[in-house]
């Protein structure tokens, strides 16, 4: 029995969700549109089949052809970003910190990592998460005067609180990192680095973002962002890694990876060797450019809005608007009315409360899976200029008749009902 015929209340939501990511421009800086050969790894049998352990070492009878995909979303990942090991077990990004942090350290050490509140992750140390909660923390931020992480004053954190893991690693980061330096302020204060690529993870599958992988102890990552998989996670490491964050991964964190998006990694690691997809990296990182270039033109300066470092080397623009008429939620709302799905983000010393925020934080990269390039992402940037300056007085439905026209431009899963997963 089809989806439709057993469960049409759940099937009529999941149209909704497939109409809405049709209608609308997605700019959520963590989000992306997967391709069908991963919504079919997903919604395989593979779903079905139980395999504590790994590859050759399994808990369960009947793992011979899971062995042979979990081999190759391993190869893969490995071979993708250069690295001597891989655990593609993560359910999810913060699962697959958990075990890194598991690995690396005892309940009570001390980990370094950015602030929540200056772009960083649950997982880097917030105080109701369970790396706040299991390991001491201690930040660092960016600086007020230029809104980057200086690494004068990461050293001189470091230096002072002599921690066991280093964190690099954002969620809201406008800048690529200088791992390098991470390094080498690790070696100096005998701590281990740990970097989480999670956002950056496909601009360094492309080559076009610096790779933490040289420098770092252990990587790790989720497969669902700028790589273009399926929501998970994955462990990247130096060798003598390997047993201990295996052993984090299972039996430490997990009990079941699961089979069906593990074989969902594997198909999206072959994607992101392609030229392809590095081209797609390269269009999302243009897009980015040319968004945070319009939000610095005139007209978006007198409405108070600027962009956080004044422009971005990533994926994504950090929208600030702590002297502008709107604030984030006020900002997201706008957005939404006019077909464009964005998050509010605090900035950092945001005067506003979390569920308020005085920023945005938007992204290119499922823009640029659609198949967005410069023109389009110069009509978007000039739709999200002219609402933000606008503000209140916005024509709302004049911008929602744009948004509309690239959507309609861009058709998105063509033909997926008929295909048969709906
Ligand atoms: N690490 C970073 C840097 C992230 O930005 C995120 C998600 O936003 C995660 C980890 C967690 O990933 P997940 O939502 O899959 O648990």
């Amino acid at each position: 029995m089809s989806l439709a015929e057993l469960d049409p209340d759940v099937a009529a939501a999941m149209n909704g969700e497939l109409s809405r990511q049709r209608d609308t421009l997605e700019m959520i800086a963590s989000e992306n549109f997967v391709p069908r050969a991963v919504l079919q790894a997903q919604g395989s049998v593979l779903t079905n089949k139980y395999a504590e352990g790994y590859p050759g070492r399994r808990y369960y009878g009947g793992c011979e052809y899971v062995d042979v995909v979990e081999d190759i979303a391993r190869d893969r990942a490995k071979s993708l970003f250069g690295a001597d090991f891989a655990n593609v077990q993560p359910h999810s990004g913060a699962q697959a910190n958990a075990a890194v942090l598991m690995a690396l350290m005892n309940p009570g050490d001390k980990m370094l990592g950015l602030d929540l509140a200056h772009g960083g992750h649950l997982t880097h140390g917030m105080r109701l998460n369970f790396s706040g909660k299991l390991y001491e923390i201690e930040s660092y931020g960016v600086s007020k005067e230029d809104f980057r992480i200086d690494m004068d004053e990461v050293r001189k954190i470091a230096l002072a609180s002599r921690p066991k893991v280093i964190c690099a690693g954002w969620s809201a980061y406008p800048r690529t990192l200088d791992f390098e330096a991470f390094r080498s302020i690790a070696d100096e204060v005998g701590a281990l680095l740990w970097t989480d690529m999670a956002h950056f993870a496909g601009l360094v599958a492309a080559g076009e973002h610096p790779s933490p992988v040289p420098y770092s102890d252990v990587v790790s990552t989720t497969v669902h962002k700028t790589l273009g998989g399926p929501r998970s996670g994955l462990i990247l490491a130096k060798q003598e890694w390997a047993k201990k964050l295996n052993s984090a991964v299972f039996p430490g964190q997990q009990g079941g990876p699961l089979m069906h998006a593990i074989a969902g990694k594997a198909v999206a690691l072959k994607i992101a060797g392609t030229d392809e997809f590095a081209e797609r990296q390269r269009r999302t990182l243009s897009g980015a450019r040319l968004l945070a270039e319009r939000l610095t033109g005139a007209d978006v300066e007198k409405a108070g809005v600027s962009v956080l470092t004044g422009g971005t080397d990533v994926h994504l623009v950090l929208v600030d608007l702590r002297n502008s008429q709107l604030d984030g939620q006020q900002a997201e709302d706008l957005l939404h009315q006019i077909g464009i799905t964005v998050n509010r983000n605090a900035v950092p010393f945001d005067p506003r409360p979390p569920m308020v925020t005085s920023g945005l934080r938007i992204g290119t990269p499922a823009l640029a899976t659609r198949g967005f390039g410069d023109t389009e992402f110069t009509e978007v940037a000039d739709i999200i200029a002219t609402a933000l300056a606008a503000g209140s007085d916005a024509d709302v439905s004049a911008l929602r008749g744009r948004v509309s026209a690239l959507a309609l431009d861009f058709p998105l899963y063509d033909g997926l009902e008929e295909w048969g997963l709906m």
